[in-house]
């Protein structure tokens, strides 16, 4: 989407009649360009009206990323964070890892009103909508190697379900090994890349895609049962508000993580795990299955399942994890 068609989508974002002379007399533009501008936005899943003599309106207003109110949300420990807010981005994790590479600090966060290619594992997308959700990615730095980072997805889920029971969520429970759910539909996701050395120091992007307010066009994109904070609470959360409580708890987890290792963690994440002692079935990357019993996770976060061949680990990385047959 165009800086264009932000800036008229700024102006149009408390929900209220602007007449196109207005918009083009505040932006110093045509009448014309306005219209033009306005095309995109149906692609970033917003509903505009157009009525002829009196000008368009959002059928919602838009709640924008602001600095100042996620510094507020976050108190004492918005000086660990270094937040960039963008309008759009192919993907926030992308273009943090590149950042990275340049030399971005650690608490470096990104968070974008618009991600058009969001990315989940395997190269599988995340669908957004403008307004609909909070996407963004931060970078921490750990002292410990690439290998030991294996359940940091894991801790990350615990630091959101935090966040939303701080917020007034209940409900939520962790599917292994980076999914957020409710009620068996998916609400957020965990993208985790990392980079760095066996023996350390190493580096993690942390993508976090949350679900607010979905739109008809991204419910129809995306393959399994989802859900949004909205049809969950009624209400739809201040999304600043949400942002700074999010990141507060991504660093206190974070900080756990990285003296305790995700051990430090797990007792609560088994508790919140939507598949304990459940029937799950396991697809391995080479198209076979395993199935058994989910008994819990262990210190690496690989996920212990009793089969009929005894008792297994399976690591995170290639594999998904779907119910299995109730018994
Ligand atoms: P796995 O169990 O292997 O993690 P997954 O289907 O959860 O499988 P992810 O890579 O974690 O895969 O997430 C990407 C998937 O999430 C997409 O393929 C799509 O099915 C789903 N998805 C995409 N966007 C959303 C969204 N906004 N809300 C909920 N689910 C989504």
């Amino acid at each position: 989407m165009k800086p264009l068609t932000f800036a008229v989508l700024r102006i149009l974002a408390d929900g209220e009649f602007h007449s196109g002379e207005d918009l083009a007399h505040k932006l110093n533009i045509s009448r014309a360009t306005i219209w033009n501008a306005l095309k995109g936005a149906d692609e970033a899943g917003l509903t505009l009206y157009k009525i002829r003599g009196r000008g368009y309106r959002l059928a919602e207003p838009l709640q924008w990323l602001d600095r100042t109110k996620i510094a507020s949300a976050l108190g004492a420990q918005a000086n660990r964070f270094n937040l960039e807010l963008i309008d759009c981005a192919d993907s926030t994790n992308t273009l943090l890892m590149q950042k990275a590479a340049l030399g971005a600090v650690p608490g470096s966060v990104i968070a974008a009103e618009l991600q058009t290619h969001g990315r989940g594992r395997r190269g599988r997308s995340w669908h957004s909508n403008l307004g609909g959700a909070l996407t963004f990615s931060l970078l921490w730095r750990f002292n410990q190697g690439v290998g030991l980072l294996s359940g940091l997805s894991l801790a990350v889920g615990v630091a959101l379900l935090r966040a939303l029971k701080s917020l007034g969520v209940d409900g939520m429970a962790l599917k292994w090994p980076n999914d957020l759910m409710h009620h068996n539909c998916k609400l957020a996701g965990i993208l985790i890349e990392v980079q760095g050395d066996v023996l350390g120091p190493s580096s993690a992007v942390i993508g976090i895609g949350i679900n607010f307010k979905l739109s008809e066009q991204a419910k129809k994109l995306i393959g399994q049962p989802a859900t949004d904070l909205y049809s969950i609470t009624k209400i739809l959360p201040e999304r600043n508000l949400a942002l700074g409580c999010m990141l507060g708890h991504l660093a206190q987890v974070l900080n756990t993580f990285a003296v305790q290792g995700f051990g430090g963690l797990r007792a609560e994440w088994v508790e919140h795990h939507v598949y304990h002692n459940k029937n799950v079935r396991i697809m391995l990357p080479d198209n076979a299955a395993d199935e058994g019993m989910v008994t819990g996770v262990d210190n690496e976060g690989a996920l212990l399942l009793k089969t009929r061949g005894g008792e297994r680990r399976y690591s995170t990385g290639e594999i998904s994890l779907r119910a299995g047959q109730t018994e």
